[in-house]
């Protein structure tokens, strides 16, 4: 336990709020099997079952698009691995065992299991060596899916989630079962597990060093998402302190719902849409309720985790056609799957450098099936007319030209196939990497519209990762280069005729919202959680003030000149109620 006197943990403050709750220790690497009795001979049975049945299905997609891309030969080691979850012999015997030592199923599974391998690992054949790897995989596929069961009905209670890191998939599946908060050892600001924190309105407290080792399961902890501090069981003093903070906070809020109908315009009449980002279904009330000019950036890549494994063209359809229907008249822009990165990769590949690897349009084009699938849902929902389709991580003419004639073909499909579809859907691309930021202009004239990508867009052009604490602090959003390189994009995209949004969590910071409405963006799209704030602060500037402010932050040289001038324009510009707050 830590001591009273020096009980605060510093990390990366990355979603805002406070929560206070006890701490549950998440340490997922390493799962702690153990032979402990169960009561539930029938529960565990189903569990089993369902775990078999979620790693057949998580293989069976692992295998096709291992067909696709690497061919059948190497294909061929992901349906041995589908068989061995078909051995009647094997299945026969845990099921037996569970039923007759009435022990915990990973317990079991991990003992029979490891059976085989050893079998194989004493075998003279290489060949035989070399498949219990994948005896071990199966075994692992097996047991997580056996424990995230669990994890879900474990929890009864609020908790903060203390993990050593939370991948974006957790951090749903957390939101679901009682999570008031999140502190991680490891991760940075736009990683995406702090991203969807955001979009959740959950506190999260990321690059917290040691957490995992400083905290204990059942302290009562503090997260300040504001400042990135936790307090470890706090004493009265610190606990009257925070629950005072969250009561002003939900004044606060309450404050800003008043502004939910009304328009984020400036003082001299200059209106700017704000849209939501939306990670998850789940977020679509908090968006609508807090008054979002429709979606500007629907992320599909959690639909893996929502439909276990690839969703089909039917599934994604109907959750399409849902969302647009449910925003409608205002509109949508779905982004084609972004996977790779440090977002699901739905296939046991290990890549030196994921970032910068195979990872969205690159991608889709490889797995072509799966593109057309997605694209011939959105077109199918498109119906109501108000869906934009947006491609991630561009970085040539070569692909734009490419996916649009996908979408040429899919379109001409449907039409022969008598299918409804708005014919004039738009297109867009994102611009997040610096050669699509030079080319900004030319890719513009073959789309519709650019959606800025700062997440990726400062960690490529600044050659820093987003989701390492250890380089958080070169991650500057307010780089000379940052600055220059999205004035540059918003000025030739425009000038070529399509429209410039962004959709990077750049647009959520207050301090940035004057900056980017004076570089002269028409929208952006933020955070559910963030649409109050931003929208207080436009409603407070002057356009023709924040534009003399870009000018001059386009000429610095240092990311901490640019940073003092924000900082000291929304001191003396906004003397909001917010300012003691935060
Ligand atoms: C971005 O890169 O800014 C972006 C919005 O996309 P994502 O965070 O999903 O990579
Ligand atoms: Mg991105």
């Amino acid at each position: 336990m830590v001591k009273k006197a020096d009980n605060i943990l510093n990390g990366i403050a990355a979603a805002p709020g406070i929560a206070i709750a006890k701490a549950h220790l998440y340490l997922k690497e390493i799962y702690e099997i153990n032979g402990d009795p169960i009561t539930d001979v029938d529960e565990a049975i189903e569990s089993l079952n369902a775990a078999l049945e979620k790693s057949k299905k998580e293989l069976g997609k692992v295998f096709s698009l291992a067909y696709d891309k690497l061919g059948e030969k190497r294909a061929a080691i992901f349906e041995a691995q589908i068989m061995i979850l078909d051995d009647p012999v094997l299945i026969d015997n845990i099921s037996k065992r569970i039923k007759k030592e009435k022990k915990q199923p990973e317990y079991i599974v991990n003992d029979e299991i490891s059976k085989y391998q050893e079998l194989m690992n004493s075998s003279k054949e290489p060949y035989m060596k070399e498949r219990s790897h994948d005896i071990e995989d199966i075994k692992n596929r097996i047991i997580r899916n056996l424990k995230k069961k669990k994890l879900q009905s474990r929890i009864k209670e609020d908790v903060i989630i203390v993990s050593e890191n939370i991948t974006p998939a957790d951090t749903v599946l957390f939101s679901r079962v009682n999570a008031l908060g999140y502190v991680t050892n490891f991760g940075g600001l736009t990683s995406h597990a702090a991203i969807v924190a955001r979009s959740l309105n959950i506190p999260a407290v990321v690059g917290v060093h040691d957490s995992t080792n400083k905290i204990k399961d059942g302290d009562t902890l503090i997260v300040d998402g504001f400042h990135g501090e936790i307090i470890v069981n706090p004493d009265a003093k610190q606990l009257i302190f925070y629950n005072k903070k969250i009561k002003k906070l939900t004044e606060y809020d309450t404050e800003l719902a008043k502004l939910k109908d009304k328009p984020a315009v400036t003082l001299d009449g200059r209106e700017i849409i704000i849209q939501g980002n939306l990670d998850l279904i789940d977020e679509l009330g908090l968006t609508i309720q807090n008054g979002a000019r429709g979606l500007g950036l629907v992320r599909t890549e959690q639909l893996f985790q929502e439909f276990d494994g690839f969703p089909d063209e039917e599934e994604q359809y109907k959750y399409y056609k849902e969302l647009s229907e449910k925003v409608y008249p205002e509109s949508i822009t779905i982004r084609a799957f972004d996977i790779g990165g440090d977002k699901v990769l739905p296939f046991d590949v290990k890549e030196p450098n994921p970032f910068l690897g195979w990872r969205g349009i690159r991608f889709l084009l490889d797995n072509k099936k799966l593109f057309v699938s997605q694209i011939r849902a959105i077109l199918r929902a498109s119906v109501n007319k108000n869906i934009k389709f947006l491609i991630p991580m561009i970085t040539s003419m070569k692909e734009i030209r490419t996916f649009k004639s996908i979408i040429e073909d899919c379109k001409n499909d449907l039409l022969k196939n008598d299918i409804a579809f708005d014919n004039d859907m738009k297109i867009g691309i994102m611009i997040e990497v610096p050669s699509a930021a030079v080319l900004a202009g030319e890719f513009a004239e073959e789309v519709d519209f650019l959606s800025i990508g700062t997440n990726d867009l400062i960690q490529y052009l600044l050659a820093v990762d987003r989701g390492n604490d250890i380089v958080s602090e070169s991650y500057q959003e307010f780089h000379p280069a940052v600055v220059r390189t999205i004035s540059h994009i918003i000025i030739h995209g425009k000038n070529a005729g399509a429209e410039v949004s962004l959709c990077g969590e750049m647009a959520a910071d207050i301090l940035a919202v004057p900056l980017l409405v004076g570089l002269g963006l028409d929208s952006i799209s933020v955070s559910a959680s963030a649409i109050p704030y931003a929208k207080k602060i436009i409603r407070g500037i002057l356009y023709s003030e924040v534009k003399e402010i870009a000018e001059k932050c386009l000429k610095m040289k240092t990311e901490n000149e640019i940073s003092l001038l924000l900082k000291s324009f929304l001191e003396t510009h906004l003397k909001t109620e917010s300012q003691n707050l935060f």
